[in-house]
């Protein structure tokens, strides 16, 4: 179990594990969207320039997916816990909107969301209303607007990445929850080997190739962080 209270500033880093349980698909392993779908087809730019309504219609049924699953406990608690600890940030790799569905706030959306999209001229427009998107054009320009989310092949938005960095250089306690860390440079971000390192919790039911590198590693499930992290 850890006391929040222990450390001043803490970092809670999240992937696809977090959502899990709530049924949100994974994308890799089995089961996972890549084995039905290929993303040279449905999540990369190129794909978009080529068939967007294909690529609208592909993310609309993601976004249906995840309407259809409910936060879980775990996701819950991380945002009671940032009532009590506003020091709290949750840094996440996940597009599913979970944590603020449970009522947490989220400091960087590393790779984006399925609740936004984007015109390249034109700027961001949220969208979380529904599965369906409510509208697929610039309201301005009329070009087909792209889901705002890293695609395979895109960069990270840089000052999304420099406010998770900067976050992560502060905390005295890192917190890795369900997330394989292989997805560069996301996993890049785990405060291995720096000067002043914060205390390394990983949370995760199996091993991941960085397990080794964490100061504590706790087998459990995203679910059950109400047992792990108390106030
Ligand atoms: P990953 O699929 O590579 O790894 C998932 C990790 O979660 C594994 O280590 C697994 O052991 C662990 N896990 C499984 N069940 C868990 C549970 N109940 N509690 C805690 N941990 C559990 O995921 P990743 O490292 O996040 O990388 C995948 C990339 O794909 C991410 O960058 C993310 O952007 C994207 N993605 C997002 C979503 C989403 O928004 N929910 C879903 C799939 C993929």
């Amino acid at each position: 179990m850890i006391a929040l209270s222990d450390y001043a500033r803490v970092v809670v880093f999240t992937g696809a594990g977090m959502s899990a349980e709530s049924g949100v698909p994974t994308y890799r392993g089995r089961g996972g969207i890549w084995q039905q779908y290929d993303y040279e087809d449905y999540a990369c730019e190129s794909a978009f320039r080529r068939h967007p309504q294909r690529v609208l219609d592909f993310h609309e049924l993601r976004r249906e997916q995840v309407l259809g699953c409910e936060p879980h406990a775990g996701h819950a608690h991380l945002a009671s816990l940032q009532r009590t600890h506003p020091s709290l940030s949750i840094v996440t790799q996940n597009i599913d909107g979970m944590h603020q569905r449970a009522g947490g706030a989220v400091a960087a959306e590393l790779h984006g969301s399925l609740w936004r999209l984007r015109c390249a001229q034109h700027g961001v427009v949220e969208d979380a209303a529904a599965g369906r998107f409510a509208r697929r054009d610039c309201a301005q320009c009329g070009r087909p607007l792209r889901p705002d989310i890293t695609w395979f092949g895109d960069m990270i938005d840089e000052a999304v990445f420099a406010q998770a960095r900067a976050l992560i250089e502060m905390c005295s306690l890192f917190v890795c929850i369900g997330t394989s860390a292989v997805v560069w440079p996301a996993a890049g971000l785990i405060p291995f080997d720096v000067r002043q390192r914060p205390h390394l919790v990983e949370i995760n039911p199996e091993p991941t190739d960085g397990s080794a590198r964490f100061d504590q590693v706790l087998r459990a499930s995203a679910s059950a962080l109400p047992e792990l992290l108390v106030p």
